[in-house]
């Protein structure tokens, strides 16, 4: 299963969890877990804070001061830091489904990070259904 986000600025952290939760209870998946993936290479998938918004921000200010715009970086698309900060926030997460649902801690939010938008971007979502006796 797949779905679709806009992004509307170069860097964002946005919101996929309940776009993320309805696929899962859509599977009929009890128990497994979820696969949640980005098939892009400027564009990952993380797991933080959705409490403080101050926390999205930070993530992002944090990843711009080690990974800055103008780094001096030879990709000459000119858009390596994207590529690095995808590389390190990952291109996939996955998390356990309980009770048909995706089992997120309390403060926990599935984000799609985006780092070289604005653009509509693909997200993958796999739920591997466990069985049991
Ligand atoms: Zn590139």
């Amino acid at each position: 299963m797949q779905f679709e986000v806009k992004t509307t600025k170069r860097e964002d952290l946005v919101d996929i969890s309940a776009r993320v939760a309805e696929m899962v209870r859509a599977s009929g998946a009890v128990d497994g877990a979820v696969v949640v993936s980005s098939p892009h290479t400027t564009a990952g998938i993380t797991i933080n804070e959705n409490a403080d918004p101050d926390v999205a921000r930070d993530i992002l200010m944090g990843l711009e001061r080690l990974l800055p715009r103008q780094g001096g970086w030879r990709h000459v698309e000119g858009n390596s830091d994207a590529h690095l900060k995808t590389a390190v926030v990952g291109s996939s997460v996955t998390i356990p489904v309980e009770r048909g649902n995706p089992a997120l801690g309390t403060w926990q939010a599935v984000y799609l990070a985006e780092f070289d938008g604005p653009r509509t971007r693909r997200v993958m979502v796999t739920v591997l259904a466990a069985t049991a006796r």
